[in-house]
């Protein structure tokens, strides 16, 4: 991974220089500016006035916000957020970045003591009548307006950074911070070998990440916290920091490169992804020159198509954003490959979830064909109140369908399936197959199946499709020629044996038992007889002779093609089904139950009905 932030960083660095050596705020878009402006000379400094201006990010040298000042950091340069209520604090926080900037540039000295809290109390203690006093200086008057005039330039509906003038120059372009850039520009390297006051800088070895051998090398360059020098440390080095530098060197020209690639990142190919953030990382197949070209497509593209945590539950949205993101990677024609970085950031700490690496833009292609030959089939179309109440969609796949069976509290699994199909690596069956069991009994406990029958069919024939489950082909020796046969012929992954019909048309039957009970009776006590959806071979031949009795109870026994189809089956593959988990029989069963309908004749139907 560290290589590729490198390779990254290189073209980045090629292509668009290093526009940001003062390591400025780039996520910022749109804010309101309160510039407060001063006079300053070698005798005089004094107050002027306030101005707005709306921000500009391609002129953010000027007012040189920097990113990530937390905390009890102090900034290198006077420009800070602000808010209506906060206004003395950041007062406060300007007085104590000026007060760092006289230490390097004394002319500045004037200028600080205006931010002086002494002072600020004192012009802020005035009232109207001292101010409007014939006596009182011009800058006092002008200042003790403009400490009550701040808030009254706040915006409500916008960002407001508040930074200072000098002689009408902004701080970036003031000579008064000419020293106190170059200062700036000299440290920044700092924080690649100093930390905990401690130094850590190796000499002449070789770097980590290119291997060249360079006369100073880094010690502590933690591009992400992951690959902070601590952890590495901890393990090679025990807890002498200062000889981080062994395990983890970094030449300069590196650590540039990882710098900027981790701007990129943070920039436009940080994404959220059901529940989790990732990374997305192109690195170029070849060296080519045009890599950079690509690069910018996909940042374009991926701009628009961000899944905010807000719109996760917006399903239709989903589909739609899942599929512009494989298709924007698709098109690129295996010219890169792209890693799909899972984490999880919270204060210090990043972890790695998964990584799905190295992953070629034909493999979307592979996934999108999928996705589009399942898609098509008759269960998932039309499906009503799929994702409203009284209207019909149909049924697409997208990741969040995962996400259906292995909710947050298996966020692992679900990430880890996710990265298998990226990847195209094998998934287990049985594990997936109890997953969804154990989901489909839960719902039908609490008569919740909110079309995940269908949602789990359209995973397993993804996978089918994909070819990362195995097929477990069984016994298959009764032939029929009917309506059923028809279905199955048309999901041949799903009904590779005898024993896989016969529990489908079981559930067929099950359902069509409690379709007459509750066209009867208004209620389904048949249900119970289901054992919440946790079959075994032995209910699943029971439930047959007590479909039948039931019927024949009502007088409505429409079924003896049905019947006698799961017979025949059941002979047939009784031996195999034995040898099934509850899972795969109890998956089979419900599905039936899902498609009886599918299988009335309007016979039936109007016998149901006449009932
Ligand atoms: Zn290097």
């Amino acid at each position: 991974m560290i290589n590729k932030l490198k390779m990254l960083g290189e073209y980045v660095q090629k292509n668009e220089g290093d526009n940001n050596s003062f390591n400025l705020n780039n996520t910022l878009e749109s804010a309101n500016v309160i510039v407060l402006n001063f006079f300053l000379d070698e005798n005089d400094c004094y107050f002027k006035e306030i101005d707005i201006y709306e921000y500009d990010k391609a002129k953010r040298e000027k007012v040189l916000l920097i990113k990530d000042v937390k905390g009890n950091k102090v900034s290198s340069f006077p420009t800070v957020f602000i808010d209506a209520k906060g206004i003395d604090k950041s007062l406060k926080k300007l007085n104590r970045i000026l007060k760092v900037c006289k230490l390097i540039n004394p002319k500045l000295s004037s200028l600080s003591h205006l931010f002086n809290k002494d002072y600020l109390d004192w012009v802020k203690s005035l009232d109207d009548a001292e101010v409007n006093d014939q006596q009182g200086s011009l800058f006092e008057k002008k200042s003790y307006n403009y400490l009550n005039k701040i808030s009254d330039f706040v915006s409500q509906d916008n960002s407001n950074l508040c930074t200072i003038h000098i002689n009408g120059e902004y701080v970036g372009d003031s000579k008064y911070f000419q020293p106190i850039k170059e200062n700036y520009l000299t440290s920044i390297d700092k924080d690649y070998y100093e930390k905990y006051s401690t130094i850590s800088l190796g000499e002449r070895i070789h770097c980590y990440t290119c291997g060249c051998v360079a006369k100073k090398l880094y010690g502590f360059c933690s591009t992400f916290k992951f690959y902070s020098a601590n952890e590495t440390a901890y393990i090679a080095g025990g807890f002498q920091k200062n000889k981080t530098w062994k395990n983890y060197p970094v030449c300069p020209t590196c650590a540039n490169y990882l710098r900027l690639a981790k701007e990129k990142l943070n920039g436009n190919l940080n994404r959220y992804f059901y529940g989790n953030k990732y990374f997305l990382i192109p690195t170029p197949t070849l060296d080519r020159g045009d890599f950079y070209e690509n690069l910018k497509d996909i940042e374009e593209d991926f701009r628009d198509i961000a899944l905010s945590k807000k719109e996760e539950s917006n399903q239709q949205l989903r589909n739609e954003l899942e599929e512009d993101i494989f298709e924007t990677l698709a098109s690129q024609k295996d010219q890169a490959t792209f890693t799909f970085f899972f984490y999880k950031a919270s204060n210090s700490e990043f972890k790695i979830l998964q990584e799905a690496e190295d992953i070629l833009p034909s493999r979307f292609q592979k996934i999108i064909d999928a996705k589009k030959k399942v898609e098509n089939f008759d269960e998932f179309l039309n499906l009503r109140g799929l994702y409203k109440k009284g209207e019909s969609h149909n049924l697409s796949f997208n990741f969040g369908i995962i996400k259906t069976f292995f909710p947050s509290s298996f966020n692992n699994d679900f990430l880890d399936i996710t990265t298998k199909i990226l990847k195209d690596q094998k998934i287990s069956k049985t594990f997936i197959t109890h997953q969804i069991s154990e989901h489909l009994a839960k719902g039908f406990r609490n008569e919740a199946l909110y079309h995940d029958i269908e949602k789990a069919m359209i995973f397993l024939k993804i996978l089918y499709e994909l070819n990362l489950i195995e097929h477990t082909k069984g016994k298959m020796e009764i032939k029929m020629e009917n309506k059923y046969e028809d279905y199955f012929k048309n999901h041949p992954e799903f009904y590779d044996a005898d024993w896989k019909k016969a529990v489908f048309l079981t559930g067929v039957l099950a359902q069509n038992v409690m379709d007459i009970q509750y066209q009867n009776r208004n209620a389904t006590p048949f249900r119970s007889r289901l054992n919440g959806l946790k079959l075994d071979s032995r209910a699943i031949k029971r439930l047959l002779p007590e479909s039948i009795e039931k019927l024949e109870q009502y007088k409505s026994n429409y079924y003896y093609e049905l019947e006698e189809s799961i017979a025949k089956l059941m002979e047939s593959g009784e031996p195999e089904l034995k040898q099934q988990s509850v899972d795969e029989i109890s998956f089979y069963f419900a599905i039936g139950m899902n498609l009886n309908k599918q299988f009335k004749s309007k016979k039936e139907t109007e016998g149901e009905n006449n009932e």
